[in-house]
């Protein structure tokens, strides 16, 4: 139930604005999914809510409450994070990776053994990745625990940063329905990706960004049959094809 806001957010590098005066007022269990070609600001959003990056202005609130920087440990307990291109710890096994935070609070064993079980088998991987390192797997099973790392404290926001690129088509097909079951829930996603296919079949909300400024935002139907211009219409024709 974490609603989230960006209240005029603005985040520049050496001199160059890729995250342009944003507002966005998302309502909790809901999921958007933020669409937009490479460089447009994503990643940096996703960045911002979770306290990685300091925005230069605005205000981000989540659930209501501005982020308290001198608290972000908590708040990231209520945030599963699933970070672009997987971002495991490579000195990690992938039990430890995925298990960590649960470790870190206080979790007993067996309460984290049982979580850990259940999250690999809910992302089709096999218990014996579980004493290998990340280098050892391919890509699309390590973004699936990615999955499984950001999922394991059951946070009630889910921030997605591309977390399924990796995958073949016929686990990311077997994927999306797992997920689609976690959507049904409570739970806040934000979704980033560049597939419209995936943005429609799984948020019940867009937000198209383009040059770090949201172009376009709305129900999933009302972007599609009414894009703003060009640079929306054109993720609709793959989709549509
Ligand atoms: P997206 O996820 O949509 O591809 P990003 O948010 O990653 O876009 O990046 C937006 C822009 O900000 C890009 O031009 C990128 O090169 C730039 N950028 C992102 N992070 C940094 C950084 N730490 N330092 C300098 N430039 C950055
Ligand atoms: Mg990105």
């Amino acid at each position: 139930m974490s609603s989230i806001e960006f209240d005029h957010i603005s985040k520049s590098y050496n001199q160059n604005r890729v995250v342009d005066d944003v507002s966005l007022l998302l309502p909790g269990s809901q999921t958007t999914a933020i669409v937009g070609e490479s460089g447009s600001g994503k990643s940096t959003l996703l960045q911002i809510l979770n306290g990685l990056v300091v925005a230069d202005e605005g205000k981000v609130k989540i659930a209501g409450a501005e982020i308290d920087y001198d608290a972000l440990p908590s708040i990231r307990r209520n945030m599963g994070y699933a970070v672009q291109g997987t971002g495991l710890f490579p000195h990690l096994t992938i039990k430890e990776n995925v298990t960590l935070v649960a470790q870190l609070a206080g979790w007993q064993r067996t309460e984290l053994d049982e979580r850990y079980v259940s999250l690999l088998s809910f992302f089709g991987l096999d218990d014996e990745l579980s004493e290998r390192y990340p280098h050892s797997l391919s890509g699309g099973q390590q973004q699936r625990v990615g999955l499984c790392r950001a999922m394991m404290l059951d946070p009630p926001l889910l921030l997605l940063d591309e977390p399924f690129s990796a995958l073949d088509p016929i686990t990311r097909e077997s994927i999306h329905e797992e997920m689609l079951q976690l959507i049904d829930g409570e739970k806040s996603i934000l979704l980033v990706t560049h597939d419209m296919q995936e943005a429609l079949k799984l948020a019940n909300y867009l937000v198209i960004l383009k040059d770090g400024k949201v172009v376009q935002q709305g129900a999933p139907d009302d972007v599609a049959n009414q894009p703003v211009d060009d640079y929306v219409a054109r993720f609709f024709g793959g989709a549509n094809a």
